[in-house]
């Protein structure tokens, strides 16, 4: 069922966006998940009221709601409401809108086209599956179709419906930020069912003072569910808002929107956010999501327990930040500060190279593009006031949004000791601090120790290639599970064999798949391999190999990874 509607409204949804209408679906708790049924006709119904109801409004919502009626534990009576905020019937016309080629209001078929036959057709399925339809409507004010059909009620198999348990969700503190009435009453209710604790607010400003108010009495929200269209503040402005406040870190932000662009899912990873969801949102959808933002942050423990300490994640250091970009810097320093580090933010180079001089810092993270001083030239000032005082040598990072040819090359020509892509990927930023000990403990590191090894998948670049589209990220991967393994036997049984045009093929073919993903590494080694197969010259296929099997592994477990974090 839950399918059903999540396909019927998925294909709605852009129309309804599109005329800046809410469109929410709530399928009550006791509806069971698998029904016996016909659901290709049931979708017909479905697509046939929810797209008249979009038709014929202009503004405000339209709400599918399911319900069980009766039935017992063979059969469930079912009943599917869709209300709207249109334009409504005539009560002398609702009697024939049922009766094919009729129309309420002979103008209909010039403002809204149709052909008078949707509900004719619905309502043949529906008796013929032996359910009833209804309509309640009053003009100006909107129209709400019922059609109750009985189906068989099936013991639920695996993959339907709510896959894992909300044990886990029990007690959570969720704030609800959403400017429409009837969506934060179905967060509520939903929320409600997974024995959560949510708090509702209209808006950005509300928002801010409950998260406020939460804090000052020491029970911080643990999560927030933010909506990504509301008329004082957006969910990404809310967003930054809430990150740039170092006491609210501790509270896990999901956002949702009726329209995905883009880009979102990298520019809510930009803010902070841990998961970014398309409306309408199939109830397991959102339940996985928060079970898995759950997890990620149970892997961190000061995420998720509030009013604690910062964890303290082996050492706390002392890192300067000089980073122009506001929305950047606020987020980095939100994530290190959660992290139990101290932070020094500056905007430029100038004041970078200023504040490594007054003071000892166990590392530096630095812009490459900033004003007055680049990131490279802060960087050069600062290894000659080194080289003169004969002082400790800073280790440094450069943080570049361009990931161009020869950038790495000019980064560590300059001084720097390693290097963070942009969108600063939470991750690899930790996994790279946790190669640095604190000065206070230990000599500075030489710089061949912190220089960064590319990651095995540049997530960043992935997810931008598939439209910020989990899902069809979660499938590239599962596809490249499916094959790699036998792609790289095969190169490993050409390599032994020394089977030069095997080897091209099979090398090819697992270049491509890599590429796919942005396993970059993993794409250079094949790419020789193919150059060797293609040449016939094997001579380093050996070392090759040795490098690819390599490079496979961490690609492996970058995918692990990646998995766990709900990609
Ligand atoms: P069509 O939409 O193709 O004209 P339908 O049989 O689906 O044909 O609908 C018949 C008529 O019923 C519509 O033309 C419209 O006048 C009326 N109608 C149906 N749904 C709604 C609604 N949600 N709000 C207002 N009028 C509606």
């Amino acid at each position: 069922l839950h399918a059903v509607l999540d396909d019927s409204l998925k294909s709605l949804a852009p129309r309804a966006h599109d005329k800046g209408l809410e469109l929410a679906c709530h399928i009550a708790p006791d509806v069971p998940a698998v029904l016996g049924g016909d659901p290709s006709r049931l979708r017909q119904i479905v697509v046939n009221l929810v797209g008249n109801a979009v038709k014929f409004t202009d503004a405000g919502e339209v709400v599918v709601r399911v319900e069980r009626v009766g039935g017992d534990h063979a059969m469930a009576s079912v009943r599917f409401s869709v209300s709207d905020t249109g334009i409504g019937i005539p009560p002398e016309k609702i009697a024939s809108i049922f009766e094919a080629f009729t129309q309420a209001d002979a103008s209909t078929t010039r403002r809204y086209g149709g052909t008078g036959l949707g509900l004719t057709i619905s309502s043949r399925l529906v008796r013929l599956m032996g359910g009833a339809i209804s309509v309640e409507s009053e003009p100006g004010r909107g129209s709400t179709f019922h059609c109750t059909l009985p189906f068989e009620v099936r013991a639920a198999v695996e993959g339907s419906g709510p896959r894992r348990g909300f044990a886990d969700l029990a007690g959570l503190s969720v704030l609800v930020v959403d400017d429409n009435a009837t969506n934060r009453r179905i967060l509520e209710e939903v929320l409600r069912g997974w024995g959560m604790r949510p708090t509702l607010v209209d808006g950005g400003t509300a928002a801010v003072q409950a998260l406020q108010d939460a804090y000052d009495t020491g029970a911080p929200f643990d999560l927030g569910l933010i909506d990504f269209q509301m008329p004082d503040l957006d969910g990404f402005a809310l967003a930054e808002l809430i990150r740039s406040r170092p006491e609210f870190s501790t509270t896990l932000l999901l956002m949702l929107s009726s329209v995905g662009h883009r880009g979102d899912t990298i520019r809510s990873r930009e803010r902070g956010i841990a998961m970014y969801l398309t409306k309408p949102v199939r109830q397991s959808v959102l339940l996985d999501a928060l079970l898995t933002v759950r997890a990620g942050s149970d892997a961190r423990p000061a995420a998720s327990v509030p009013a604690k300490a910062p964890e303290q994640s082996g050492v706390s250091l002392r890192v300067l930040l000089a980073e122009d970009n506001a929305v950047n810097s606020l987020v980095v320093t939100a994530l290190l500060a959660k992290r139990g580090h101290t932070i020094v933010a500056v905007t430029d180079g100038r004041q970078a190279v200023d504040a490594a001089a007054r003071q000892t810092f166990d590392v530096a993270l630095m812009d490459v593009q900033m004003p007055e001083l680049d990131g490279l030239e802060a960087t050069q000032a600062i290894r000659a006031a080194e080289a003169l005082s004969g002082g400790p040598r800073l280790p440094i990072i450069a943080l570049t949004a361009h990931a161009m040819k020869g950038d790495r090359e000019a980064c560590l020509a300059a001084g720097m000791d390693g290097y963070l892509p942009k969108p600063i990927n939470a991750a690899d930023l930790f996994s790279l601090l946790a190669s640095f000990p604190a000065a206070a403990d230990a000599p500075a590191p030489r710089a061949a120790e912190v220089t960064l090894q590319e990651p095995a998948v540049n997530v960043a670049e992935v997810l931008g290639r598939v439209d910020g589209d989990t899902e069809l990220l979660r499938e590239l991967v599962a596809l490249y599970r499916g094959g790699a393994p036998r792609l790289l036997a095969e190169i490993r049984r050409c390599v032994e064999s020394r089977d030069a045009f095997g080897l091209q093929g099979a090398a090819h073919a697992l270049r491509g798949a890599s590429a796919n993903l942005g396993a970059h590494p993993t794409v250079r080694v094949t790419q020789a391999l193919e150059r060797m197969g293609r040449a016939s010259e094997l001579a380093d296929a050996d070392r090759c190999l040795a490098d690819l099997e390599r490079e496979a592994q961490r690609l492996d477990e970058a995918l692990d990874e990646l998995s766990g974090v709900g990609l």
